[in-house]
């Protein structure tokens, strides 16, 4: 019988702990700490970690929603939390409850303030996101004296910090690019600190960004995959602790003849005698169908068992021939043996994908 009794998602604080230490010793004293806990802290608990994360001293935290930094105040944390990505229509919200907003357009700016006249807001902090070369979301360069022309005369918010976000700074190859960003970055804060003469604070590196370039820490950094384990290299992956393991267990074993098939649309035709397995887990759980048909593989007993034919909604059949199980064994998908990073590279996608996808109904322990 497997201990965990239906599809279970552990999320081990120790792990945590021991990655946000990782991170931390690549910091220089003063830089500050920001965690992004968006996407339910990449797809494990938004609040066990971040309640975790607070008491090991972070900083700040981020979220890309609204209703994500609700979540973290109903539960009590009172550290500083950035939105990344809000929208207007949550503004008065994010005032209430104390949440600090990304603002990345004139647009947005011009919105904001409206909504923090309305509410008698003064020297509200909000962070000014720039555009250095991702092209997602920012201010440009040369928006610098449009936003101190919408700002003169009005007390409602202050620029607390400014922050840009860098396009490939896990890629060796786009090195070049990445320091055009930072060098771009530090013009921008430049001028808009001489404009406006106010200090401000000032951020831009994510978990690669920290590893890869280090003299662009500036006064605080955003980690989020590297809490959770993975470091978009196999280096900095040997130094990491994944937080999250999918555990489920077989529901079922077939005996499959030779030219039987396996699952919808039958796509697996058996080409021998065949052991499988069927698991409750699926599409609807966040294993998608891209995971089918041979590509990912999942660990029973420390074998690896390839997912064959289509992924359904609701469970997923393996291959077990010639490995030794039963009903009722544990099946891990992911984790500390089997990495997410690995299973999703199976697949052609990258461990965020994977874990923010696990969905709210597989059940989450903490370990
Ligand atoms: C999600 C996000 C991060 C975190 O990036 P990681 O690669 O997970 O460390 C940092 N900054 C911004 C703007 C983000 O959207």
């Amino acid at each position: 019988m497997s201990n965990i009794g239906e599809t279970t998602l552990e999320v081990d604080l120790s792990a945590l702990e021991h990655n946000f230490n990782y991170l931390k010793s690549k910091l220089k004293p003063k830089t500050k700490f920001l965690a992004v806990v968006k996407a339910f802290a990449y797809g494990s608990d938004m609040v066990m970690v971040a309640k975790k994360l607070e008491a090991l001293g972070t900083d700040y935290f981020a979220v890309a929603y609204v209703k994500e930094g609700v979540l973290l105040r109903d539960a009590g944390i009172t550290a500083p939390i950035l939105v990344l990505h809000p929208q207007p229509i949550n503004f008065a919200e994010l005032i209430d409850r104390c949440l600090e907003p990304s603002l990345y357009s004139l647009r947005i700016l011009r919105l904001f303030l409206e909504v923090a006249k309305d509410k008698a807001q003064k020297d509200y902090p909000v962070h000014l996101k720039f555009n250095t070369g991702l092209n997602r979301l920012g201010f440009w360069e040369n928006d610098i004296d449009h936003i101190l022309n919408v700002l003169n005369g009005r007390s409602e918010l202050h620029i607390k910090a400014i922050f840009s976000h860098l396009a490939a700074s896990e890629d060796e190859s786009e090195r070049e690019f990445s320091i055009a960003q930072i060098n771009s970055f530090n013009r921008i804060a430049n001028e808009l600190n001489e404009k406006s003469g106010t200090p401000f604070l000032r951020h831009m590196l994510n978990t690669s960004g920290i590893l890869n370039y280090p003299e662009a820490q500036f006064d605080m950094v955003r980690s989020g995959i590297g809490l959770y384990g993975y470091g978009n290299d196999a280096k900095t992956d040997a130094q990491l602790k994944p937080v999250a393991c999918l555990k489920t267990l077989i529901s079922q074993l077939h005996k499959i003849e030779p030219g039987e098939t396996v699952g919808y649309n039958r796509e697996y035709k058996s080409d021998g005698y065949r052991i499988t397995a069927t698991l409750p887990i699926g599409h609807a759980d966040g294993i998608g169908r891209q995971y089918g048909n041979q590509k990912a593989a999942v660990l029973i007993h420390g074998k690896k068992a390839p997912i064959i034919g289509n992924v359904c909604m609701d469970m997923i059949m393996i291959d077990v021939t010639g490995i030794d199980c039963k009903e009722g064994d544990e099946v891990i998908v992911f984790g500390r043996e089997l990495s997410a990073e690995s299973f999703a590279n199976s697949s052609a996608t990258i461990s965020y994908e994977l874990l923010t996808a696990i969905s709210q109904r597989v059940k989450r322990v903490v370990v």
